[in-house]
């Protein structure tokens, strides 16, 4: 089995992605990459990246959204020839990173799909990725109530536990489970199209890798 990360953020680009200014220049069957990216997250264990780079500049392009392309970057290739490293010292439940592209070298065949249409897979993709991080923070979610269901004397005030010790209703049960309804609509929507195949509903700590690991 072989992991990809995405590589799209940038420091001076989150939301709107179009505006990305790593750059990917086709030069003698290779493209040259250079620029910066943040937030990568899982590059340390992982073994690919979905680049996602400008190979025609905006002001040349019709519609913003056109001339950036995605490309598979392999990553420990690509830490030998061009590309940087610096993690991101954080509290989430993964590592993340700064990636630095100065003339890193990428095979002209790791194009994936076609120059300049790489916008369009992008959104393709995220919504499959959303999906799982939304699974992944609802499986967060309950085991974060379990751990204040079971924690002494720490239980907020807004939690009401019963004399077994489990939540009998909270403002935070209810976010849990509109969450949860909210992602079991999107992953249906998705199956209809095509786009996912869900094996569980996230709701147990400790398998949600796992859960996220079935789907899509
Ligand atoms: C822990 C972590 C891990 C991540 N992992 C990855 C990863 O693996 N790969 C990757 O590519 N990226 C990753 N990201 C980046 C993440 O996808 C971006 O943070 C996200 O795209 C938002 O970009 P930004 O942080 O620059 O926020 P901004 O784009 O600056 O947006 C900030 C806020 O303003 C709102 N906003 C922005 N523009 C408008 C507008 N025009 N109108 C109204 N509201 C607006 C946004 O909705 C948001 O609430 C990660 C981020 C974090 C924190």
């Amino acid at each position: 089995m072989a992991l990809a990360v995405h590589g799209g953020t940038e420091p001076t680009t989150g939301t709107d992605t179009t505006k990305i200014k790593s750059t990917a220049i086709r030069k003698d069957g290779r493209y040259v990459v250079n620029g910066q990216k943040v937030w990568i997250s899982r590059v340390q264990h992982s073994d690919w990246m979905i680049l996602l780079a400008r190979t025609t500049p905006l002001a040349d392009v019709r519609k913003k959204s056109e001339g950036m392309s995605i490309f598979m970057v392999d990553l420990r290739a690509a830490e030998r020839s061009g590309m940087t490293v610096r993690p991101i010292p954080n509290m989430v439940n993964h590592e993340t990173n700064e990636l630095f592209f100065e003339n890193l070298e990428i095979p002209q065949d790791n194009l994936i799909g076609k120059e300049g249409e790489g916008f369009k897979y992008i959104l393709d993709g995220l919504n499959a990725e959303r999906t799982l991080i939304a699974a992944e923070c609802i499986g967060d979610g309950y085991w974060f109530i379990d751990r204040v269901a079971s924690s002494d004397g720490l239980a907020p005030p807004q939690v009401l536990v019963n004399s077994r010790g489990r939540l009998r209703g909270s403002r935070f049960q209810v976010a849990m489970s509109d969450g949860r309804f909210l992602w079991r609509h999107s992953v249906v929507s998705m199956e209809r199209m095509g786009k996912a195949g869900i094996a569980a509903v996230p709701h147990a700590p400790g398998n949600v890798a796992d859960r996220k690991m079935a789907a899509v």
